[in-house]
């Protein structure tokens, strides 16, 4: 495991209203310093970003209560005629650090593909944002055995050409599929097989001091009473939390597990 960070972040999805959103940022903010081991980043509706952005007091990236700020998506172009889209670099303007990319929600919903995952997270990555690359198999394809080989396309594919320092700049999480917003969660043995094959490939693709550097973070289901056990696992360095984000509680007892465990 060595030293690398822990890093929990809250996908908050299109939930809350613009008053829930600053008073669970400022829940999450209050409640911040009992998990210190471990950093944290809200990722809001991007209409809230500004509003989130306030709530934490981020001022030029800085953020007094250690909370980071990060987009759902990005597009990969830095401006022009694409209505409804926004730019990495207006995200960094609002006080972003990260942005989530690949969500397979956006892969099955709205049509992205690795090559454009690809190109969204180098986008990420050249504007200075760490995308958090998101990889994992449907039910069915775990069902065929077909894990190793989808996650692996998925890995090649969306980080295609990344140097070593780009995929020291960013975050790959885990989630199968199955697993999101089902309750389902993977058995820590499950997800740590997957995680462990993942750090293997990043090794493939640039080196193993390199791979070994990667924060990856499992996410499907993760709640305060499975985290800990999650977290324990050796190449399980944080999480991707949907529906526990929403609640400041939950989110920081999952993020305290993974501080506890660094
Ligand atoms: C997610 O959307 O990334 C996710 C993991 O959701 P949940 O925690 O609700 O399963």
């Amino acid at each position: 495991m060595g030293t690398r960070r822990r890093i929990v972040a809250g996908n908050w999805k299109m939930n809350l209203d613009r008053a829930e959103a600053v008073a669970l940022a400022e829940g999450v903010a209050s409640g911040a310093n009992s998990c210190a081991n471990c950093s944290l980043i809200l990722c809001p509706p991007s209409i809230y970003l500004a509003a989130v952005a306030n709530a934490l007091k981020l001022s030029k990236g800085n953020s007094p209560s250690g909370v980071g700020l990060g987009g759902q998506n990005l597009h990969n172009q830095p401006k022009g005629a694409f209505t409804g889209e926004i730019a990495p670099a207006m995200l960094i303007d609002i006080g972003c650090s990260s942005c989530i990319v690949g969500h397979s929600e956006r892969r099955t919903l709205f049509g992205e593909t690795d090559a454009i995952v690809n190109e969204k997270a180098k986008a990420a990555l050249a504007a200075g944002l760490t995308p958090i690359i998101c990889v994992g198999e449907t039910l069915e394809e775990r069902e065929q055995d077909r894990t190793a080989a989808v996650v692996t396309e998925q890995i090649m594919g969306s980080l295609e050409g990344f140097t070593p320092a780009d995929l020291t700049a960013s975050i790959i999480a885990y989630e199968p599929v199955w697993a999101i917003g089902t309750g389902k969660v993977a058995t820590p043995e499950q997800a740590q097989e997957v995680h462990a094959l993942i750090r293997q490939q990043l090794a493939t693709l640039t080196d193993e001091e390199t791979a070994n550097q990667v924060v990856i973070q499992y996410g499907g289901s993760v709640k305060p009473d499975n985290a800990g056990i999650l977290a324990s696992q050796q190449d399980i360095d944080g999480a991707l939390v949907g529906g526990a984000s929403l609640k400041a509680d939950d989110f920081l007892a999952i993020a305290k597990h993974f501080a506890e465990a660094s």
